[in-house]
C-alpha cells in the first residue's frame, strides 16, 4: 500500500452523457444569470472553480471565490435531482470496475477530480463506483480552482487518513486530458493519460505522460501501465 492512485472522473471513470454539464449550467444561471462566456467555456479537465470564473469574468477571482459556496449548493441540488436519469444515462467505462477492484490490495484510491466534492459523489453512487474510491482522500474543485493544487491537497488528506505520507512517483494520476497530465507533472507525480476522452492518443502523447492507453478495457495493460 506504499501507492495513491488519484482517479480523475469523467471521461476517465465514466461519463454523464451530459446531464452534469447542463446541470452545471443550470446552476450558474441559477446563482449569477446568463452569461455570452458560459456557453463558450470548455469543461474538459477544468476544476468547477475553474469553470465558474471562465464562465463570469466579471465576477473576478474573488467574486467566485466568495460565492463559490452558492454554486456547489445549487449544484448539488440540482444534480440530486437527477439521480434517476444519471443511473440511466451514466456510463462506467468498460474496464473500470474491474481495474479498481484489481487494484485494491496493492493501492490507495481516491478521486483527484475538478468536480466539486458533492458532484463526485452523486456521479460515483449514481454508477457504484462509490465503494471503490476513498473520498475522503481525495481532492475536488471546491478545494481550488487549480487542478495542480488538487494533488497534494490529496496528498495531506491521505496521509492523514492512512498514517504515511505519499510523494513523488508513489502517487500516480490517471486522467483523460492534458490537465490531468500537467497536474500530476507540477507535483512529480507519474502520470497516465486513457484517450476515453474529448482526447485522442495524439493530442495526450504530445503532452509526455508517463503511461498512455486508449482505454481500461485490457486490465493487465491497465495495471502494467499505472504501477509501472
Ligand atoms: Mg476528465
Amino acid at each position: 500500500m506504499d501507492r495513491l492512485i488519484l482517479w480523475d472522473v469523467d471521461g476517465t471513470l465514466l461519463t454523464t452523457d451530459g446531464i452534469a454539464a447542463e446541470a452545471m449550467r443550470a446552476a450558474m444561471r441559477q446563482v449569477v444569470g446568463p452569461s455570452a462566456s458560459m456557453e463558450r467555456t470548455s469543461y474538459a479537465g477544468k476544476t468547477d472553480w475553474l469553470i465558474i470564473r471562465e464562465s463570469f469574468p466579471s465576477l473576478g477571482g474573488d467574486g467566485v471565490a466568495e460565492r463559490l459556496h452558492e454554486f456547489a449548493a445549487a449544484y448539488g441540488a440540482g444534480l440530486e435531482l437527477q439521480r434517476a436519469a444519471l443511473r440511466e444515462r451514466s456510463q462506467v467505462f468498460p474496464g473500470v470496475s474491474a481495474l479498481l477492484e484489481a487494484l485494491r490490495a496493492t493501492a490507495r484510491q481516491a478521486p483527484l477530480t475538478g468536480n466539486i466534492a458533492a458532484a463526485a459523489r452523486i456521479k460515483l453512487e449514481c454508477t457504484g463506483l462509490l465503494h471503490l474510491l476513498d473520498l475522503e482522500a481525495g481532492a475536488y474543485g471546491d478545494d481550488h480552482y487549480d487542478r495542480a493544487a488538487l494533488v497534494p491537497i490529496a496528498a495531506r488528506r491521505a496521509a492523514g487518513r492512512y498514517g504515511r505520507a505519499f510523494a513523488g512517483q508513489q502517487i500516480i494520476i490517471v486522467g483523460d486530458t492534458p490537465n490531468d497530465i500537467a497536474c500530476g507533472k507540477a507535483n512529480g507525480a507519474r502520470t497516465v493519460a486513457v484517450a476515453t476522452g474529448p482526447y485522442s492518443r495524439e493530442d495526450l502523447a504530445a503532452h509526455g505522460p508517463d503511461a498512455l492507453l486508449s482505454d481500461l478495457g485490457d486490465t493487465d495493460a491497465a495495471l502494467a501501465a499505472i504501477l509501472g
